[in-house]
């Protein structure tokens, strides 16, 4: 397996992200929507580099601090609030995707 030098914030922010947006009003699920409010969230989070094997990836993952995850929920929940307020998208586009969450494989529905 390769070494690669990885960001664990990735990882922190896709886990996160489903349970914090669905409690922001008015928030998209689409591709776009989500995908805007990841690289934001990421932009303003300190990343967190480690070099591991993929498999050693989640352990350290559970190694991070409780600043850490606050900072993680809080830019999450700033960049939805922002991205909510002015998608990509027309607001009917929303409507119609708001059906469907495509944030993490298992939700996938439809
Ligand atoms: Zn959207």
């Amino acid at each position: 397996m390769a070494i690669e030098v990885y960001n664990i914030m990735e990882d922190l922010v896709d886990q996160n992200m489903k349970k914090i947006v669905e409690q922001i009003p008015n928030v998209c699920y689409c591709e776009q929507c989500i995908a805007d409010i990841t690289a934001m969230a990421l932009n303003n989070l300190k990343p967190r580099y480690v070099s591991s094997a993929k498999g050693g990836v989640l352990a350290r993952v559970m190694g991070t601090t409780e600043v850490e995850q606050i900072n993680l929920i809080r830019e999450i929940t700033s960049a939805a609030e922002k991205v909510a307020a002015r998608p990509h998208h027309s607001l009917d586009v929303k409507v119609k995707n708001n059906r469907h969450i495509t944030i993490t494989r298992e939700e996938v529905k439809e």
